[in-house]
Order: structure tokens, then C-alpha cells, then sequence
């Protein structure tokens, strides 16, 4: 009788995982673990928690010092070749602001 097993814990081979580099620290990471700042192709600017929104994405980490970083060194315009409007930075602000404390 063959004795391999099927079931069970499953081979922990790392899967491929889809690294963005956050624009503020500059690190690759997961993108799931990112914020995703999205511009659509009407030219808006919004955050997409979902990944699932089309347009040219910008990634950041869920992290005040991040988004600090991004800020001063212009990380988002940089991604994007453009200028970023402010209310961008605001909501990811109120948004870190909301997970951070
Ligand atoms: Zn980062």
C-alpha cells in the first residue's frame, strides 16, 4: 500500500508572491501587505484596499513612518510622474491615523 499521504499539512514551498515596492521605504514586500494608491484612467486619484481597482498603482506600507517618508521624498509623484493631489495624502493619513491607534 502506497503510504503517501495527500491530505495534510501542505508543503510549506513558498508560493510566488507578487512584490511591490512601498514608495516610502523602498522595500519589496507583498503587496497584499501594501496600501495601493490607485489612479484610474479618468485621471482620479483614490486608495484601493481591494487591489481589484484598474488604473496605474502605487504601493506604500500601512505605516505612518512610510507614508512620512513617501511625503518628504515625493515617493507617490514619483510612481506616478505627476503631481499628487493632497486629499490623496489626507486619506492615507486618516486612514494610517485610523489603524495606528
Ligand atoms: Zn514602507
Amino acid at each position: 500500500m502506497p503510504l503517501l499521504k495527500k491530505q495534510g499539512m501542505p508543503k510549506m514551498k513558498p508560493r510566488k508572491i507578487p512584490l511591490r515596492r512601498c514608495t516610502g521605504c523602498m522595500m519589496m514586500l507583498n503587496k497584499n501587505s501594501l496600501i495601493r494608491v490607485v489612479k484610474t484612467k479618468s485621471g482620479e486619484f483614490s486608495l484601493d484596499f481591494s487591489g481589484k481597482k484598474s488604473g496605474r498603482g502605487a504601493y506604500i506600507c500601512p505605516d505612518l513612518s512610510c507614508f512620512n517618508l513617501a511625503k518628504k521624498q515625493r515617493g507617490l509623484e514619483k510612481s506616478f510622474k505627476e503631481q499628487v493631489p493632497v486629499t490623496v495624502y489626507e486619506k492615507l493619513s486618516d486612514e494610517l491615523n485610523k489603524n495606528g491607534s
